[in-house]
């Protein structure tokens, strides 16, 4: 018979011990000069689940950026505001085993980027969001994400204005996409809505709550509150699962097996549907920019808790 582990204090210590022993094989980021600053020791775990219960190890009042994570909370501002259609004309739904950052298909194959996490579909997302919004774009997302973990979030100059000045390749992205009349305009509001985005601050517990949001259909388990539409959630989950952790999507789903995104800031949110949210930051990556620890941390909670045999439930 299958008998369902549960979440407790020791597993979580336990956890961080694992994770964090893995760590050297991976490097901070360092092509955002600011993400460098950023010591590889730091390590943050939170669980939050659907009774609102919070589970948290590490040091968990560090604030980090968002970088990558911050393209759910566009990409879900997007599709409620500008419906499925009309975003999906400028991006596609289809992983990519190319880096975050890549510029080849873009030319090789078509300007419509792959999926609205790479940094191409990233930088259209903001193009639209521009393009309804105008100036107060910034604040929208903000908002949106006020709603989506009950906090209003703050936001990195330094690592904004540290993007900004070294951004020669979504530069690259961003000008090839209008060169070819995919995107129209003028390209430096949308890079500059997208760093800002990139640079919005967090800790575990918002990815944690945000996971969890996702995990139930986009009703806020603590207010009862509908915050997301659930086509959204499912349009999220769906490209979360195939391209939310890049070129290592494929080995999350073998390893951890359920939706996940992650960021260059060593961050990564996974939703277990039903049952928790999970944020997780090491800020140490692997080749294709997930975090280390984060990672090794996800798996081991998956193995105890078998987020993996979750579909095969009853
Ligand atoms: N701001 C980062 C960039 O555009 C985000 C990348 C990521 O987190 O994967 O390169």
């Amino acid at each position: 018979m299958f008998v369902q582990a549960e979440m407790n204090e020791a597993l979580l210590s336990e956890v961080r011990k694992k994770a964090m022993a893995v760590r050297h094989e991976g490097r901070v980021a360092n092509y955002i000069p600011e993400l460098a600053k950023v010591s590889p020791d730091l390590f943050s775990l939170s669980c939050m689940d659907t009774n609102g219960v919070l589970w948290e190890k590490g040091e968990t009042e560090h604030l980090f950026t968002m970088q990558s994570l911050s393209k759910i909370v566009a990409l879900s501002l997007a599709i409620e505001k500008l419906g499925t259609d009309t975003v999906f004309k400028y991006v596609g739904m289809e992983p990519s085993a190319d880096s975050f950052n890549s510029l080849m298909r873009l030319e090789m194959s078509s300007p419509k980027p792959s999926n609205p996490f790479m940094n191409a579909g990233a930088i259209a997302i903001c193009s639209l969001l521009y393009n309804a919004y105008g100036e107060d774009a910034f604040d929208e997302i903000c908002a949106f994400m006020e709603g989506m973990t009950g906090v209003y979030p703050s936001f990195s100059e330094e690592v904004f204005e540290s993007e900004s000045k070294t951004a020669d390749r979504n530069r690259s992205l961003a000008y090839f996409m209008k060169s070819v009349g995919f995107l129209h305009g003028d390209v430096e509001t949308f890079l500059n809505l997208y760093f800002k985005q990139c640079s919005i601050t967090c800790r575990t517990r918002d990815l944690a709550k945000l996971a969890l949001l996702l995990g139930t259909r986009g009703i806020c388990c603590e207010t009862g509150k509908n915050i997301l539409q659930k086509e959204t959630v499912y349009t999220l989950l769906g490209l979360m699962t195939t391209c939310g952790l890049y070129n290592g999507s494929g080995e999350f789903a073998v390893r951890v097996g359920v939706a996940g995104k992650s960021g260059v800031c060593g961050g990564i949110l996974a939703v277990v549907p039903g049952r928790f949210g999970v944020g997780v930051f090491s800020p140490a990556l692997d080749a294709m920019g997930n975090s280390v620890a984060g990672l090794r941390a996800l798996e081991l909670l998956s193995d105890t808790l078998d987020f993996r045999g979750l579909a095969l439930r009853k």
